[in-house]
């Protein structure tokens, strides 16, 4: 089994906007053929004409097995009466975790605007995605990006889980501490490059990963994401096919740790009947 917990179905690049339709047809054909069987998909900051609001990949998506939905959360245009409309859908379970943009908007992390936040994601325990490292755009401001700004919200907040994403890139080795030393701190590794991976890079950031593992974090707090579109699914498995980590740490990685932290089992169990039972033996 495969869970890629970081995906987006925005347009990035394309100057004629698909369908909210077809771009989701696009992201479960690339499921499919790299043989990932649960995703979760990340809405924004923002909702425009390419990015689509959480509600409507909700409902788009309310009767598919395979994808679920991170709700993207904006600092500046954020209202505590905003996390109404996502409590129905947390309950509901199409909504599984929450996302943050410190770096894309000007914020930290451990701005206490967001306390709302952390205490609704503690009460219906669900994690908080936040986005760390290089920012995809040059406006983005990265030092509210840096993974060190997670270790506050993480000691205030002890109570949830927090998800360095990008293993925050290129701060690596501060991310490691971080997720070392807080209980509460996961890290995804989606988003390492765009498209695929050259020879020597995927080199360089296997041993990045690697070191990280040795360092003392354990394969328990690591996530596998892609990032797709922007990073390449077919490039990612590849990836963790040439880690050099015993089978039984590669399946933490892979869906056993996504499948806690997001509280996946009762999607494992509508995928596929006795499908956790199976998976579990
Ligand atoms: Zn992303």
């Amino acid at each position: 089994m495969i869970i890629d917990c970081h995906t987006h179905i925005n347009n990035y690049h394309r100057e004629d906007v698909e369908s909210l339709e077809g771009c989701l047809a696009e992201l479960r054909r690339h499921m499919r053929r790299n043989r990932i069987d649960l995703a979760l998909i990340l809405t924004s900051y923002k909702v425009t004409a390419g990015r689509p609001s959480t509600k409507s990949v909700v409902v788009a998506t309310r009767d598919m097995k395979d994808v679920y939905v991170v709700a993207g959360i904006s600092f500046l245009n954020f209202h505590p009466g905003d996390l109404v409309e996502i409590e129905t859908f947390v309950k509901e379970g199409t909504v599984r975790a929450l996302k943050i943009y410190p770096g894309y908007e000007p914020f930290y992390p451990h701005d206490s605007k967001f306390n709302p936040v952390y205490e609704f994601a503690a009460k219906h325990r669900i994690p908080v995605m936040i986005h760390s490292g290089d920012t995809y755009s040059r406006t983005g401001k990265v030092k509210f990006s840096h993974p060190l700004q997670v270790d506050e919200v993480a000691v205030d907040h002890p109570g949830v889980n927090f998800i360095i994403c990008h293993i925050g890139n290129p701060w690596i080795r501060d991310c490691m501490e971080v997720v070392y030393k807080n209980q509460n701190v996961f890290a995804d590794i989606s988003g390492l490059v765009l498209g695929n991976f050259s020879d020597r890079f995927e080199e360089y950031m296997r041993k990045q990963l690697q070191e990280m593992l040795l360092f003392g974090v354990e394969p328990g707090k690591v996530l596998f994401g892609t990032d797709w579109p922007i990073s390449s699914m077919e490039s990612y498995i590849e990836f963790m096919d040439d880690l050099a980590l015993p089978q039984k740490e590669k399946k933490k990685i892979l869906y056993e740790n996504s499948l806690r932290v997001f509280r996946l089992e009762d999607a494992v169990e509508k995928l596929e009947p006795n499908g956790l039972k199976n998976l579990l033996m």
